[in-house]
């Protein structure tokens, strides 16, 4: 039997029998994985613990047939305050219920995993803005997964859109053909599938896109309001796309 040690932390739990649970987690060596966890529901298991949603371990694994199973686990992170706080565990719910929706079973996703665990951290320790930082997290999500929204020129006429010397302080974002247009261009295009973006949250999305991921969340606005209304519509654009 050949055993397998990663680091990962459980994106979704379900229950399997009477004392079993099957538990999805997020891996730095074998992608996201599904993972029968035997005995995790009684009270003395020694994986108790580790089987629980949002709880970082390293495991120890092997393999069966075509199913991975715990062996043993080590925790590393729990991240309490989700536990205590409703609203966060409910932020969690959400960027896991994206990760889950847009990753497969066994593609790399290392970079997923070290994007997700920054986002946690930042928000377990109320370190910056929650709305925010979950906006930045489904930016840059997609990037990481190699999907970059195309910010720098007009997808209609060309023109690049983030020139400093240009008078032009808006750009838009049509979430239904997920392209950047310039002002000029949207003239006779249907408003109600645009949504408008100012030219510092451009900039903002242009460093998340581009940044490395433990500075992702190390930039300012002064007002967020379109960016969040861009990660809404950019995430439904990428999901319904992918
Ligand atoms: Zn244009």
């Amino acid at each position: 039997m050949d055993l397998i040690k990663v680091k990962g932390i459980v994106i979704r739990e379900t229950t399997y029998k009477d004392n079993d649970k099957i538990i999805t987690i997020l891996t730095d060596k074998l992608g996201k994985i599904s993972c029968m966890a035997r005995g995790a529901k009684k009270n003395n298991s020694p994986i108790l613990a580790n089987s629980q949603y949002l709880v970082y371990s390293e495991f120890v694994l092997y393999k069966s047939k075509n199913f991975y199973m715990v062996n043993s686990a080590t925790i590393i992170n729990m991240f309490y305050k989700f536990r205590t706080n409703f609203d966060k565990m409910e932020k969690a719910f959400e960027l896991t219920r994206i990760i889950n929706l847009i990753t497969d079973e066994n593609e790399d996703t290392s970079l997923v995993l070290k994007l997700f665990l920054n986002t946690i951290y930042i928000l377990e320790n109320d370190l910056k803005n929650d709305d925010m930082v979950i906006a930045t997290f489904k930016i840059k999500l997609f990037c990481v997964l190699g999907f970059y929204p195309n910010i720098s020129k007009c997808s209609q006429c060309g023109q690049v859109l983030l020139n400093e010397s240009t008078d032009k302080k808006y750009v838009y974002y049509d979430y239904v053909s997920n392209i950047f247009l310039c002002d000029t261009c949207i003239a006779n295009k249907e408003l109600k599938r645009l949504i408008k973006l100012n030219k510092s949250t451009l900039i903002a999305i242009k460093y998340i896109a581009s940044c490395d991921i433990k500075k992702v969340f190390n930039y300012e606005l002064k007002d967020y309001s379109d960016l969040l209304n861009f990660s809404v519509v950019y995430t439904d654009a990428m999901i319904n796309g992918i």
